[in-house]
């Protein structure tokens, strides 16, 4: 497989990430003891940024707990675009609740997180058989419960393919994540996906995090920088309000769908969260974080009377 350069500057987007979620972490933005394993070192960003960084991993966190609450069995996660995504490592000091965990990205990414995995006992441990094993398929990781899977989202029947593989149940309750990811897909594809795992799990929450409102002056800068990440198809999409968004997740077969911009997000967080997190650093431009936070949404959309009720203040 030989990827174009356009593949290169999204799969650098995960790099960036990383580091940006790494650099909160250091500050005592929130706690993860896994992140640093994964990149090693990262400059300063700005104070906006790291709190941004947080509204995202705090707002991401809390609808993962309000699925897992409502989960009578054990249930599945899969995670679209994973990245170097920490939370599997995250869920398995805290909760007993996650049956199967698959992860999906390109394979020079999935290979990289392998790679990184196998180095570090304090990871390799936690994904481990009972006899102490995981196997190595095709350049796949696979585990008892955990599955890292190189895969082209933008290719349905490979990511079908891939969701068996990684042993996908269609009756499970199932929780998918795209955390800045569905960006990086021509809207058609990104539907296609949606679309397909929106009629195979009957009981199933999604949450998305991504650009909104691109639309004015701010969200143009922000989209030009997206097209030279390249994600220009997704343009049209991204200008609308959340609330499109949500509209759009029903017409993919979700029964159930809110979305709300990260300022709306960050001010239903505990007034005690963000006193502690306001007073980790000065921030001179508020201004500058309202305009990022107003140009990011979450979406939770969901199938199931049980996730029906899954919301901002629940
Ligand atoms: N979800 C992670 C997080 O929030 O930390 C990573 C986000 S990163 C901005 C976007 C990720 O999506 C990258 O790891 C990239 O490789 C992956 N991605 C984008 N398009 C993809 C595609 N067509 N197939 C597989 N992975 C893709």
């Amino acid at each position: 497989i030989s990827w174009t350069a356009e593949d290169e500057a999204i799969i650098a987007t995960n790099t960036d990430a990383t580091e940006c979620k790494r650099c909160a972490v250091e500050l005592g933005y929130w706690k993860d003891d896994y992140i640093s394993y994964f990149v090693k070192h990262v400059d300063r960003k700005a104070p906006e940024i790291n709190r941004g960084y947080y509204a995202r991993v705090r707002a991401m966190e809390m609808f993962i707990h309000q699925f897992l609450e409502r989960c009578d069995t054990k249930c599945q996660i899969i995670n679209l675009g994973c990245g170097f995504d920490t939370l599997y490592w995250r869920l398995r000091d805290t909760t007993q609740a996650v049956g199967n965990f698959i992860e999906l990205d390109f394979p020079s990414v999935t290979a990289k997180k392998g790679h990184i995995i196998k180095r570090n006992k304090q990871l390799l441990e936690k994904i481990c058989n009972e006899d102490g094993e995981v196997v190595i398929r095709e350049g796949d990781l696979h585990s008892d419960g955990y599955h890292l899977l190189g895969c082209d989202l933008r290719c349905l029947g490979e990511v079908r393919r891939k969701l068996a593989v990684g042993g996908v149940s269609d009756t499970a309750p199932t929780l998918v994540l795209a955390e800045c990811v569905l960006v990086y897909l021509r809207p058609d594809a990104a539907a296609a996906l949606l679309r397909h795992l929106a009629a195979t799990f009957q009981r199933c929450a999604l949450i998305v995090y991504e650009q909104c409102n691109l639309g004015d002056k701010f969200g143009e800068v922000m989209l030009r920088n997206l097209n030279a990440r390249g994600c220009a198809l997704a343009g049209e999409r991204l200008c609308r309000e959340p609330s499109a968004q949500a509209e759009r997740m029903l017409t993919l077969g979700f029964d159930k769908a809110r979305a709300w911009d990260m300022e709306t997000v960050w001010r239903a967080l505990p007034e005690d969260d963000r006193a502690r997190v306001e007073s980790l650093e000065m921030l001179d431009e508020r201004e500058l974080l309202l305009q990022l936070n107003t140009h990011y949404a979450l979406t939770v959309a969901t199938r199931g009377d049980v996730f029906a009720d899954m919301d901002l203040n629940a």
